[in-house]
């Protein structure tokens, strides 16, 4: 429900169009599959994606022997399960990896992307699951963002573990992951410095932070997400790509859904980086907030 709901917000969106083209086809036809191609490209979900989705309905449709434009929707999200899963199913799953004492999980990803507003959210999650929270005001450098964190700390009543702005990120690591040790907390959210300047320096800053965390527990970060706004498109593909390059994540949050008729690039991220989407951003409240479901996901965007 909260799929349907948060992926249809947007009037310009995805389903609009889709709602639009099956109320204007009778029948299936080369007409149609070439608007559907259209509309799937504009969706971001990647050109040799969308031919291989329109080649593998063309078959179905002559398989299933239907030309009934609904049918496809049902045909649509089944490819789009297929797709997504893949080979890989389980590494694709989206569950976390939670442990029995403390996770530390690490966002990356650049600025005003949405990983404090999803550190915030997720937090609140954990939360009302009951669960001992802590985070890390690990971004120092963009101006704000301490405060922005506190803010959520104050919201969803979790302790923030926080240095001055322009300060060392991996002080405030070393700082919250004693901390949260200490204090015997279940989760730790860790927030970084989302400066995309170059590669190298990229990767030096958070392999700094990441030593830091694994020098007080060896198999931390236990989940490394990557948060990308879904509104940029092929930017955060490129985006992604880069971070992936830097180092390992685990995970990806793709925000901003509900703003965006972009939904098909889970399609085209799963396909270039292998990386499961563990989250999905749609909306800026606290619950706004949900664990990626490929089949949920598939019937918000067709329904
Ligand atoms: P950061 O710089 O990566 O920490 O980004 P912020 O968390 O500050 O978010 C930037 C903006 O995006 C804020 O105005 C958020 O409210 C907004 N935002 C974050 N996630 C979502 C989402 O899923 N949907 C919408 N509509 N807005 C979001």
């Amino acid at each position: 429900e909260k799929y349907t709901e948060g992926l249809k917000k947007s009037r310009s969106g995805f389903s609009e169009k889709m709602n639009n083209l099956f109320a204007r086809y009778r029948k299936i036809d080369e007409d149609f599959f070439e608007e559907l191609e259209e509309i799937l490209i504009g969706a971001d979900v990647g050109f040799d994606t969308v031919m291989e989705l329109i080649d593998e309905l063309k078959m179905e449709v002559k398989r299933k022997n239907t030309s009934e434009p609904e049918a496809i929707r049902d045909i649509m999200t089944e490819k789009f399960v297929e797709i997504y899963a893949g080979e890989e199913k389980e590494e694709m799953s989206s569950e976390l990896n939670i442990q029995e004492d403390l996770t530390v999980i690490l966002f990356v990803g650049v600025n005003g992307v949405g990983k404090t507003t999803t550190i915030g959210k997720l937090a609140h999650q954990f939360k009302s699951e009951g669960k001992k929270v802590m985070m890390a005001a690990g971004d120092t450098f963009r101006a704000g963002a301490i405060d922005q964190l506190e803010e959520w700390g104050r919201r969803t009543g979790v302790d923030v573990i926080k240095q001055a702005e322009g300060s060392d990120p991996a002080a405030v690591m070393y700082d919250a992951v004693r901390a949260a040790k200490s204090r015997g907390a279940d989760i730790l959210l860790c927030d970084t410095a989302g400066r995309l300047q170059n590669k190298v320096n990229l990767m030096n800053e958070l392999q700094k932070v990441k030593r830091v965390i694994e020098r007080e527990i060896p198999a931390a970060p236990h989940e490394v997400l990557l948060v990308v706004d879904a509104t940029t498109g092929q930017n955060a593909l490129i985006q992604a790509k880069t971070f992936k390059e830097a180092t390992d994540v685990s995970g990806l949050v793709l925000t901003k859904l509900d703003g965006t008729a972009k939904g098909g690039i889970v399609l085209a991220i799963r396909k270039e980086l292998g990386v499961p989407v563990k989250f999905v951003g749609l909306g800026e409240k606290m619950d706004d907030l949900q664990p990626f479901d490929a089949e949920k996901y598939a019937y918000g965007l067709f329904a």
